[in-house]
């Protein structure tokens, strides 16, 4: 089955990005109207600017670009909630106009270029199609170190997440409806997608400088970001503090075993051989019982989480009676 003429939405969230708005509206709005020109996707495409509680000028340049070009559309949120949450709030919006969606930062340091073979792979049925980096030599050596760590730090954790992937990807109304089911608080959409299934296709890309305006992802905030990756998706580290009670107990008998040794042989203090053995008998049994205790903990946290069990890709019956 392919899809004729899908309409495309861009969904661009947008904090403090007054610098780089003009460019990126341009390049874009060219992208799209050489997309429709090749009858790629439908005419009533978008590029949806999304403003998340910007302090500078950026939601008056988005209604100055609505008004001059009909290819942009923007919403704008009643303060600042974060790229997570604006990205969120863009695509249940654009979900309702279009068939499918691509979402980007405002910044260009995604390729656009790549939007063609985006296409492409949806029409070969992929719901979702990942915009992976293959390399990242335009990043400083500290944001490369660090973002390439992240990801090996989350799938060492347990995270199911693509490597080099950020939020540049198309993904198709299907699976947007999926999506407004999760009603999770602490957002970490690159954690999502994987669990939503159904067909995915990966492009690579290179990615660019920033061409203009500051990095809206300092330090701190990444670290954040990959705590909440980290915490919202996965209770291993729960999982190694009841594993390393284990250890622990298990070295006290060693430890217990050893001062005996030691003790028989006679060259000890008084005392010794209880303390010693105390301490680790002790220490290892708190951590094994708080390590219970986090279990039961992670399986509260999943429940209260309430996410969708599973989805249901394709029904015969249903598909059936639609086509009567
Ligand atoms: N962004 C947002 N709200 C925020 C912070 C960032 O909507 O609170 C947007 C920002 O405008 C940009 C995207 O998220 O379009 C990614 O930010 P940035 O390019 O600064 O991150 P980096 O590429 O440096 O990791
Ligand atoms: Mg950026």
């Amino acid at each position: 089955m392919s899809h004729k003429q899908p309409t495309l939405y861009i969904v661009v969230p947008c904090y403090n990005e007054e610098a780089v708005l003009a460019e990126t509206a341009k390049q874009l709005s060219a992208k799209l109207q050489e997309l429709v020109q090749k009858k790629q996707i439908h005419s009533d495409s978008k590029i949806m600017f999304v403003n998340d509680g910007s302090k500078d000028q950026t939601w008056s340049k988005i209604c100055d670009l609505h008004k001059k070009n009909s290819d942009i559309v923007g919403i704008s949120l009643s303060r600042n909630r974060g790229h997570q949450n604006a990205l969120l709030a863009g695509l249940m919006t654009a979900k309702t106009r279009a068939d499918s969606v691509i979402s980007m930062d405002a910044d260009l340091q995604d390729d656009i270029n790549v939007i063609d073979q985006m296409l492409e792979k949806y029409q070969d049925d992929a719901e979702i199609v990942y915009g992976v980096r293959s390399s990242r030599q335009k990043d400083s050596w500290f944001k490369r170190t660090t973002a390439e760590g992240f990801y090996k730090f989350m799938k060492l954790m347990g995270v199911d997440v693509i490597f080099n992937h950020a939020d540049y990807r198309l993904t198709s109304r299907k699976v947007l409806d999926e999506l407004e089911k999760y009603q999770e608080v602490n957002l970490f959409l690159r954690g999502i997608f994987p669990l939503i299934g159904f067909k995915t296709e990966v492009v690579y890309y290179e990615r660019k400088e920033r061409f203009a305006g500051e990095s809206k992802y300092p330090l701190t905030k990444m670290l954040s970001f990959a705590w909440d990756g980290i915490s919202s998706f996965s209770v291993r580290p729960l999982r190694i503090i009841a594993i390393l009670g284990v250890i622990m107990t298990f070295i006290s008998a060693i430890i217990l075993l050893y001062s005996l040794i030691v003790n028989i042989l006679g060259n000890t203090v008084q005392g010794w051989t209880f303390t010693v053995c105390s301490i680790w008998l002790v220490g290892g049994l708190q951590t094994l019982f708080i390590g219970i205790i986090g279990e039961y903990i992670g399986k509260i946290y999943n429940e209260t989480k309430a996410r969708p069990r599973y989805c249901v890709s394709e029904d015969l019956q249903k598909q059936e009676s639609d086509a009567k």
